[in-house]
Formats: C-alpha cells, sequence, structure tokens
C-alpha cells in the first residue's frame, strides 16, 4: 500500500543518532533497555497495520515512570518526536514509528500495585496486558470488563490510548467507562496525576480526555481501573438466519426490547465459513448469517432472557437455534468468533475496518458495504460487535498485488465514509492512528478539528508525541 503520506523526516535530528542513543542509555537504569541495532529495531517497525512500516531512530524500554520523565524531558528538549508503544496491536497504524521519532515503549512496567476488592478498584502500571488485569483480580471474584479480542497481548496503555472495546462492551461499556485515574507524563517530563480511587472527582474530566487520545497528550504510566464482580453465570446462544437482514433485524429488535445482553456478534457467510474451516466450532455453513447472543446472570434469569432473545429470533425466521447448556458448549460457540481475525489471515491478506452505525441502519449497510467491496471486484467477511454496531468488515486482497493493495485502502474508505452518512462514525475502537486520519475531514467540520487540535497543543506545543496521526497532515500545516 502507498496511499498514506509520512512526514518527512528530519535529517538533523538523523545525524544526531549516536549522541541521542548514548543520551538515553544514561538516563535509565539497564542500558539493554535502549535498542538502536537494525535488526532488534524491526520489530518495532510497524503495529498489526502491517500494511505500512518505518524503522525509528530508537526504542526505550523505561521501567518506571521516573525513567519515562527523563526520557520524555530529555527528547523534548532535543526535539525529538516521541512515538509511545504498548503491545504495537494497533490495527489503524496508531503505534507505527517515524524515521527521526524515538519509541518509548511501556511493556516492560507490567505489575498490579494494588487491589481494592471492597472499593471494586485495582492499581496497576499501565505495560500490563488486559487479560492480566482480569487474571489478577480474578482470585476476589472480580474481572475487568473491556475485552479486546487482542487481550492476551494489548496492554492496558494502549487500551487507554484508543479507548478500547470488545465483544463484552455492550453491557459494561469501553474503556473510558472502566478507567478511573491515570499517571501521565506530559511531553516536559511532568508527572501528573488524574483522577483517582475516587468515583466523580471535580474539575475538567482530563481522565476522558486523555482516554482515546493516541499518545498524543502524554504518556500513560499507571491507571486506576473499575473492576466488576464476576456474574453467577453466563450463557450464550447461536442463532443462523437465511438472510443478513434478517440478523440485522433481529438484533435491532432484541435492542429495541430494551433487552441488554454482554454481547451481540455477527458473522456473515464468508466470515462463518472461514471460521469453521479454522476452528471446527459446528458453525451451519450454509447459512447467510450467524449471531452469537450472550446473556448473564443466575440460570432462572439466564433462561428467561434467552427464551425472549429466541422468541424475537423466531419473528425473523432463524434457521438454527443452540442454546449453550456447559461451559464446554459455551466454549465451542465462541471458538470460531475469537479466532476469525487469525482465521482470515489465513486465506487472505485484509484489512479490518471499524466504523459504527446506528443499529437500525445494519441491513441496508451491510447490502451497500457489499455493493462497494464488489465495486472493486474484492471479497470482504463481515464479522463484527453488532448489538453496539461496531462493524469490522474485513476486505481480503493480495498484499503483494499493488493494484489490489490500492483497492483494498479505497474500498475500506468509501465503507467508513458510508458508516458517517448514516450517522455511524469512522472509528469505534481501534482509533484513527494513520489508517484513518485523512477520513477525519468527513466526520468533523474544519473548525472542530481546529478545536481539537488546539487541545493537543495545550498538552505538547511542538506536536512532539505521536505526530503524524489523528489529525489530517494539510489541517496541521494550516495550523
Ligand atoms: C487480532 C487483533 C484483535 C483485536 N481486537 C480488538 C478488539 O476487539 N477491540 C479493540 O478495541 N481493539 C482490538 N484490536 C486493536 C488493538 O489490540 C487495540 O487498539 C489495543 O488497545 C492496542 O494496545 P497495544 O498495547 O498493542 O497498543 P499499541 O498498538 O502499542 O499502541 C496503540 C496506541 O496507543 C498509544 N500508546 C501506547 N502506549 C501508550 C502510553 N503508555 N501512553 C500513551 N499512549 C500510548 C500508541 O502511541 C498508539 O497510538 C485488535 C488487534 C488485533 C491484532
Amino acid at each position: 500500500m502507498a496511499g498514506i503520506a509520512f512526514p518527512t523526516p528530519d535529517p538533523r535530528i538523523l545525524a544526531r543518532k549516536s549522541a541521542i542513543v548514548a543520551q538515553l542509555r544514561a538516563l535509565v537504569a539497564d542500558p539493554e533497555a535502549v535498542i538502536d541495532d537494525p535488526v532488534e529495531l524491526a520489530p518495532y517497525e510497524t503495529d498489526a497495520f502491517t500494511a505500512y512500516r518505518r524503522p525509528p531512530l530508537a526504542v526505550v524500554l523505561p521501567s518506571s515512570t521516573a525513567e519515562v520523565a527523563r526520557v520524555l524531558a530529555f527528547l523534548a528538549r532535543e526535539g525529538v518526536k516521541v512515538v509511545p508503544r504498548g503491545a504495537g496491536t494497533s490495527l489503524s497504524g496508531g503505534a507505527i514509528p517515524l524515521e527521526d521519532s524515538v519509541v518509548v515503549g511501556v511493556a516492560r512496567m507490567n505489575r498490579v500495585l494494588a487491589i481494592d476488592p471492597a472499593n471494586r478498584t485495582a492499581r496497576v502500571q499501565a505495560g500490563i496486558t488486559n487479560l492480566a488485569i482480569t487474571e489478577a483480580v480474578a482470585e476476589h471474584g472480580f474481572f475487568y470488563a473491556p475485552d479486546p479480542s487482542s487481550q492476551l497481548a494489548c496492554t492496558l496503555a494502549g487500551n487507554i490510548a484508543m479507548n478500547s472495546g470488545g465483544a463484552h462492551c455492550l453491557k459494561y461499556g469501553v474503556t473510558t467507562n472502566n478507567l478511573l485515574g491515570v499517571t501521565l507524563v506530559l511531553v516536559d517530563g511532568t508527572v501528573v496525576e488524574l483522577g483517582g480511587e475516587a468515583f466523580d472527582p471535580p474539575g475538567y474530566d482530563l481522565v476522558g480526555l486523555v482516554c482515546g487520545s493516541e499518545g498524543q497528550l502524554g504518556i500513560v504510566t499507571e491507571a486506576v481501573v473499575r473492576i466488576l464482580p464476576r456474574p453467577e453465570g453466563a450463557r450464550p446462544v447461536l442463532l443462523a438466519f437465511a438472510s443478513s437482514e434478517a440478523a440485522g433485524a433481529c438484533v435491532a429488535d432484541i435492542i429495541g426490547a430494551g433487552i441488554v445482553p454482554v454481547a451481540i456478534e455477527f458473522m456473515d457467510n464468508p466470515a462463518i465459513r472461514i471460521c469453521e474451516a479454522f476452528s471446527g466450532a459446528g458453525y451451519p455453513t450454509e447459512a447467510a448469517a450467524l449471531l452469537i447472543v450472550e446473556v448473564e446472570g443466575s440460570d432462572a434469569e439466564i433462561d428467561a432472557e434467552l427464551a425472549r432473545i429466541v422468541a424475537i429470533a423466531r419473528r425473523h425466521g432463524v434457521t438454527t437455534i443452540r442454546e449453550s447448556r456447559s461451559a464446554t458448549e459455551t466454549a465451542q460457540i465462541w471458538k470460531g468468533r475469537k479466532s476469525a481475525f487469525g482465521a482470515t489471515g489465513r486465506v487472505a491478506d485484509y484489512i479490518c475496518m471499524d466504523g459504527t452505525i446506528p443499529t437500525s441502519r445494519l441491513p441496508e449497510v451491510l447490502r451497500r458495504i457489499d455493493e462497494i467491496v464488489k465495486g472493486y471486484g474484492l471479497r470482504v467477511a463481515n464479522v463484527f460487535h453488532a448489538g453496539d454496531g461496531n462493524l469490522h468488515p474485513l476486505v481480503l486482497y493480495d498484499v503483494n498485488d499493488p493494484e489490489q493493495a490500492a483497492k483494498a485502502e479505497a474500498a475500506g474508505a468509501d465503507i467508513l465514509k458510508l458508516c458517517v452518512e448514516v450517522g455511524g462514525c469512522l472509528t469505534g475502537e481501534h482509533g484513527v492512528g494513520i489508517e484513518k486520519r485523512d477520513l477525519m475531514h468527513h466526520q468533523f467540520t474544519r473548525a472542530e478539528l481546529l478545536q481539537q487540535a488546539a487541545v493537543r497543543r495545550v498538552f505538547d506545543p511542538d506536536e512532539i508525541l505521536n505526530p503524524g496521526k489523528v489529525f489530517p497532515l494539510d489541517l496541521r500545516c494550516a495550523a
């Protein structure tokens, strides 16, 4: 792919690489925390949006907030750009470095600092993986609700920067709804505590501002998250339909009936086939669309909710109903869905789009996505969080064919414009990064974008932190 422009590297910074690296080594306790060898830099050249890559000047992996502060103060003083990084699983190119930038990764800062079951909070270092939070609080009967499919690898830092969601966010909200406080290192090395253990602190909601700011307001080193008591039980039902329209209308009616499942996941026929071939989850491969709807509570509550959901599905001509009766059956139903991205990667290269739409527009949008992608001579598999209208069309193409790659990018852009046109937005959970940066004009007016850019410059007047992301490049020049 070649459609996305990067800012031109500053030759003066490139020329000073050795001196910058030497200074960085002096600022951290472990000299091996600074990486400048080209081979060792390779894993940091890109993230999970693998279409683009740039080798950074160097990588630093600090072990404490104090080290992050020293490193940031030094780099800002020297005018060196900084790209914060967690695990590098961003699907929008949020963590892709620039050649004249230093990557500051928080992966070594991965400890649980305190668990407070009585007040339902946990304080953790930001480099902890998402899943490790739930594992740490499980012995107290709690869990951390946001559950991106990448939760085994992705860090809380990345989740905060992207305001990440997951299959179970329909009921519990996304990261911003489960985040109470952050320790933020500002670009000049100042450390500030925003929010904290208490609910709804006075003053501006700066925690809300930092959540979703894509590494442009500071580096998050610690966080206080809300933890929730594990529900008594949870069970999914798998529902298959003869048309995407019927499945889409069923989703709209479940939501419209005031039922709040923990998850409603949707797969179209290409996705069903791909996932079934990979996982053997027992999905009906002839179905046009499949829903996995999960509810939780006591056995009696689950039975009652599932009965209402199945009754709605029957009104929409459901062709298969598979209700889980055991943990094994639950795992089997989820197996295919959870492996969707990996399974798709086995049959083709793909770009994973991430837009939202009002759920009532699902059937129409699915039809138009199909038309858009077919218009470019490509194929699409749809798998997404249908309950909150968060679409993930996977546009399939051959990465070694530049013409197909350009078409995939164009089809993806058309899909996201469609999401905005029907009243949705450009990103549900993956963030803007570089992928959607140039589409921001379709979502916001120039005045609205300039207002957001002005907020960024309050924190980072010289645009040192994660430049070239989120805001269209021409806006930056003009501003
Ligand atoms: C297979 C797969 C499935 C996925 N499924 C989901 C899903 O279900 N839901 C979802 O929301 N996302 C999903 N993602 C996308 C991705 O996992 C999330 O965006 C995740 O939050 C990124 O975390 P990370 O630690 O990898 O961050 P990175 O990719 O390293 O960085 C992401 C962004 O965070 C910034 N950042 C990183 N650390 C800091 C810090 N300490 N301070 C400030 N900014 C920082 C970076 O600069 C960048 O802009 C998926 C990705 C993959 C590969």
